[in-house]
């Protein structure tokens, strides 16, 4: 699976790493109209003018070596040819027969068809679009036709549409003697050239080196892989003997042998960008630590020991004269942002500043209370920049932060705009990572250099990601994870119920918030449309309106003005709603502990990470919670498998590992992905065996080849124009 998946509204493929040039100038992709031409450029192939390095361009190829690491996506067996008589529909298929009669048909569209024999069968070709020519070469009587096609079961008998076929002379009997390749193609850019191409590279391989052997033979030999050379052969012309079924799948020695050392190649160069940012210079935050004392007194709970573990690693970091990167790891509920908190008084502790970027405004909204709360005692200015923040507070609060009045500034991406200058950043926190490409993250770092000096980051998120795959796809980060949850939680009670009962369901509404409890209502996205979503949530709270008149109702949506937004929030915060319908706005981080109840509508439709972030808003004290998820049927088998699971498990970790297998990594490490590095070859579930090996050898050739680590990351991420837009 090379999956090309939809994450929101754009397409985007599954990425892997994270390429820096700034850091990493001599990774930069040459420029395309560098005077010197490259002895390995595509152009230097016979065919290549400036058009079809153009188009082969946009297949991320430039190099010969892109040529050769461009892998046939499947293969066609025209090695042998099928008697007619042994044709079976639904497959493909290379047949050889002379043409007894032919005729254009009116019947249904105009078509051109050839009746073939070759003695055991009768096989008719159709062809919808032809030109007078191809008749006249094809539709000859006694004309002998090799064809390669799908065969399909046609109103007369069996039949090929549009097959590729050529006339041939008798005697001429040769047949391929490869399997034959199709590659990933672009418009304009046919399967003939791309072969062509291949054939050339190949060539070139054997009399030039292009792919010597980086890896070392003890490891070859202990993953029984065969060489890159050899293996990158089989992958562009493999014998006729070889198993199909193996090349299709992914799993044949020769193909795992690139994924390995693809996924290796990735490894190194998230490894060698820690190593160089780790050698740049931070601001130890080391105070005295006074106030994290006064902080943890006021506090009305005691830290978990998960949180405590959590903290001193990440203090541990701060001391340091070396920026931190940490990941912080934490499921829905488990208290990250007191963890967040805690690190920023050690900035303010040495008189310096921290930021805390969030993905939406009201989240923003909802920290910037949290820590007003908690610091304002202290002394501690925190400050609110959002977009929505203008003309003269906004004024007012950059010169502030621009003076180094302002300690900790809480904020949306409006954090990184362009005339935002803080005095002295030292500490990045980044909420719900999930939400922000890597670009924005580094954004804020940038505003945070000072001279040589870099702030250190904290990154949170909530979604678990496997270990394996964190370990590779994170290969950058430290990792603290808080494993644990608040004394006196229990796992909220989850129900799926068809949503022909949403009467019982709004009789448990009913009950709960007549005992005091408080209770939210999703309406997820339906239509691709904020506004449709909206528009769905208010009609929703409407109706609940009339048939619960005794109930205090609120509505919460991304279209509200965010003064009226944040009056509902603070309403159903303090208690004085007891019911808040809302779309998925709430989805991350929105923290009521007294609300214990929350129907999902449509919630067939919603992934599972994204589920367990929204069951996540109950739960969060000490009540009984459950979560009704409101379904219309019939479920897909997907869907059941979801729905169930989420009632079933409560650990967010082991519904990542489910949530991998329903959907592929590319979705679960969610933006991670984006402006980031395609995977050519590997595929991170398939070949997910391969990842510990990948680390354990990255390690290996970092101690004791260096050269072959520059070889190995300049060969997969190095060459060509994949960069070109970061
Ligand atoms: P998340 O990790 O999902 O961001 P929060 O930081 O919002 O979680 O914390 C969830 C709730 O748990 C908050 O109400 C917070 O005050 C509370 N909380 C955090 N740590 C503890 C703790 N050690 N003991 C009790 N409650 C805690
Ligand atoms: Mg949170």
């Amino acid at each position: 699976m090379k999956a090309v998946i939809h994450a929101g509204f754009e397409p985007v493929s599954l990425v892997f790493g994270r390429f820096d040039p700034e850091l990493d100038p001599g990774l930069l992709p040459k420029p395309r109209t560098s005077p010197m031409p490259d002895p390995l450029s595509v152009a230097t192939l016979k065919g290549v003018g400036p058009k079809l390095a153009d188009r082969l361009l946009r297949l991320g190829i430039s190099t010969i070596i892109d040529v050769l690491l461009h892998l046939p996506l499947r293969y066609q067996d025209r090695t042998r040819l099928t008697p007619v008589g042994r044709l079976q529909p639904g497959v493909e298929a290379q047949i050889e027969a002379e043409v007894v009669s032919s005729e254009v048909s009116n019947r249904g569209r105009r078509s051109l068809l050839c009746h073939l024999t070759d003695g055991t069968g009768v096989l008719t070709l159709r062809f919808i679009h032809f030109s007078p020519g191809q008749q006249q070469l094809l539709g000859q009587t006694g004309a002998r036709l090799r064809c390669f096609g799908e065969v399909r079961q046609g109103y007369a008998g069996l039949e090929m549409i549009h097959p590729e076929c050529r006339r041939i002379s008798l005697g001429e009997s040769l047949v391929a003697d490869c399997l034959t390749p199709i590659y990933p193609a672009t418009a304009g850019l046919h399967q003939l050239t791309l072969r062509g191409l291949a054939e050339q590279a190949l060539e070139q391989l054997e009399m030039a080196e292009l792919l010597p052997e980086l890896l070392p033979p003890a490891v070859l030999a202990q993953l029984r892989l065969p060489s890159i050379a050899d293996a990158v052969r089989l992958l562009h012309q493999p014998p006729a003997t070889t198993a199909l079924a193996d090349l299709d799948s992914g799993r044949h020695p020769a193909r795992r042998r690139l994924a390995f050392e693809e996924l290796l190649a990735h490894q190194l160069s998230l490894r060698r960008l820690r190593q160089r940012m780790k050698q740049q210079v931070a601001p130890p935050l080391a105070g005295h630590g006074g106030l994290t004392g006064r902080f943890l007194e006021r506090l009305p709970f005691v830290l978990t020991a998960a949180q405590q573990r959590v903290l001193d690693e990440i203090t541990a970091d701060l001391a340091q004269p070396r920026p931190m990167l940490r990941l912080l790891q934490g499921d829905v509920g488990s208290g990250k942002t007191v963890v967040a908190a805690l690190a920023a008084i050690r900035a303010v502790e040495i008189g310096a500043q921290t930021a805390l970027m969030a993905p939406t405004e009201l989240l923003a909204e909802q920290h910037y209370r949290n820590f007003d709360g908690w610091f304002s005692d202290l002394g501690i200015e925190v400050a609110w920049l959002t977009g929505r923040l203008t003309g003269k507070a906004r004024r007012t609060a950059l010169d502030r932060l621009a003076s180094g009045q302002i300690q900790v500034v809480v904020g949306t991406h409006a954090l990184f705009q362009e005339h935002v200058a803080f005095a002295e950043l030292a500490l990045a926190i980044i909420d719900e990572q999930h939400r922000f490409g890597v670009h924005q993250r580094l954004a804020l770092r940038e505003k945070g250099q000072q001279g040589h000096s870099h702030p250190h980051q904290l990154i949170m998120t909530a979604t678990p990601i496997p270990r394996t795959l964190a370990m590779s796809a994170y290969a950058d980060l430290d990792t603290s994870v808080i494993d644990e949850l608040p004394p006196g939680r229990q796992p909220v009670k989850t129900v799926a119920i068809p949503d022909s009962r949403r009467d019982a369901v709004v009789v448990r509404i009913r009950q709960a918030c007549q005992s005091g409890r408080q209770a939210y209502w999703v309406c997820p996205l339906i239509e691709e449309s904020e506004t449709l979503q909206c528009q769905a949530a208010a009609a929703t709270a409407e109706r609940l309106s009339e048939i619960l008149p005794e109930l205090r109702i609120g509505l919460a949506h991304g279209r509200l003005p965010a003064a009226a937004k944040e009056a509902v929030m603070r309403l159903f915060k303090v208690g004085q709603l007891d019911l808040l319908v809302a779309t998925t706005v709430i989805e991350v981080g929105v923290d009521v502990p007294n609300a214990s109840l929350m129907i999902i509508e449509n919630a067939e439709r919603l992934g599972l990470a994204q589920l367990h972030q929204l069951r996540g808003r109950v739960g969060r004290g000490t009540l009984e919670s459950s979560c009704v998820l409101l379904y219309r049927p019939p479920l897909s088998q997907v869907a059941h498998r979801r729905l169930a699971t989420l009632r079933e498990c409560h650990d967010g970790f082991e519904i990542a590992r489910c949530d991998l297998e329903l959907r592929g990594p590319g979705e679960v490490l969610g933006a991670r992905q984006s402006g980031e590095q395609t995977l050519r070859v590997a595929d991170l579930l398939r070949d997910q065996d391969l990842l510990p090996a990948a680390r354990q050898v990255a390690d290996q050739l970092l101690r004791e080849r260096p050269d072959c680590v520059e070889s190995l990351i300049r060969r997969w991420i190095g060459a060509g124009a994949r960069y070109g837009e970061v």
